[in-house]
């Protein structure tokens, strides 16, 4: 099994899960011409995979179809993917390609947002980001907080697979909040080495994660207090400190 990231557009991935026959799943192609590409380097399309509605990462997938007409293409139930395709939610399994993908409902982002969990591998869209998390474009913070702590609960050696290269800009932010956190410094470090050598900085472990990712870390003594600076109290909740987080990252400018 090989996990590729295809770039596109300016900061898109299209994840690219080939098994050892070279039949491959594509996760959120927004593009076609990278899978194009991919074919002719032996990535045999067997299936589509999609996260959530948003063009930049459903986009290619009517290209993709009139190449490979018998391209399966798994979405969440939502009208506004205008795809013939099989519709999955929570607690549905993509098989395909000799692999087995349960699907998490992971709300917030967009209200029908899933995410695809097998095999060490999270295919989480706008979801979780390395060391972010997506805006909440048609979710609440409550929402989000919960989708976010459902992926956080998965095994912590997890390779966590996002839609976009955001590492760096919200490295600067995480330090910004957490300033103080020696794990959240060295993954900076290791990520603005990654960027200088053109290289993706993600799939990041989980485990990873969990230390430095201020969005999974709102329980955590440093981030409450950052909080509770700018909020002039104490934060009612984790709610509380993962809204007002959220409402920060959205106004900062590094
Ligand atoms: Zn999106």
């Amino acid at each position: 099994m090989r996990l590729t990231a295809l770039p596109a557009f300016q900061d898109n991935y299209i994840w690219a899960l080939q098994a050892p026959d070279g039949s491959t799943m594509f996760v959120d192609p927004g593009q076609a011409q990278p899978v194009l590409d991919a074919a002719t380097q032996g990535m045999r399309p067997a299936a589509v995979l999609l996260t959530h509605h948003h063009d930049d990462h459903v986009g290619g997938v009517a290209e993709l179809r009139a190449r490979w007409p018998n391209l399966a293409v798994f979405a969440p139930e939502d009208e506004r993917i205008h795809l013939e395709c099989e519709r999955v939610g929570e607690g549905d399994r993509v098989e395909s390609a000799g692999f087995t993908f349960p699907v998490l409902s992971v709300p917030g982002h967009t209200r029908s947002h899933i995410a695809f969990h097998g095999h060490g591998h999270l295919f989480c869209g706008d979801t979780l980001f390395s060391l972010g998390c997506g805006r909440m474009f048609e979710g609440t913070p409550a929402q989000m907080l919960a989708s976010l702590r459902r992926l956080a609960a998965l095994p912590a050696q997890t390779r966590v697979c996002c839609g976009h290269e955001y590492t760096l800009g919200n490295a600067v932010f995480a330090r910004h909040v957490d300033p103080t956190n020696a794990a959240l410094h060295r993954r900076q470090q290791e990520a603005m080495d990654m960027r200088s050598r053109s290289r993706p900085t993600v799939p990041s472990l989980l485990a990873s994660e969990l230390e430095c990712n201020p969005f999974l870390r709102t329980h955590a003594e440093p981030v409450r207090q950052a909080i509770a600076a700018r909020l002039g109290r104490a934060p009612l909740d984790e709610v509380e400190v993962f809204a007002e987080l959220r409402r920060w990252k959205d106004g900062f400018r590094a």
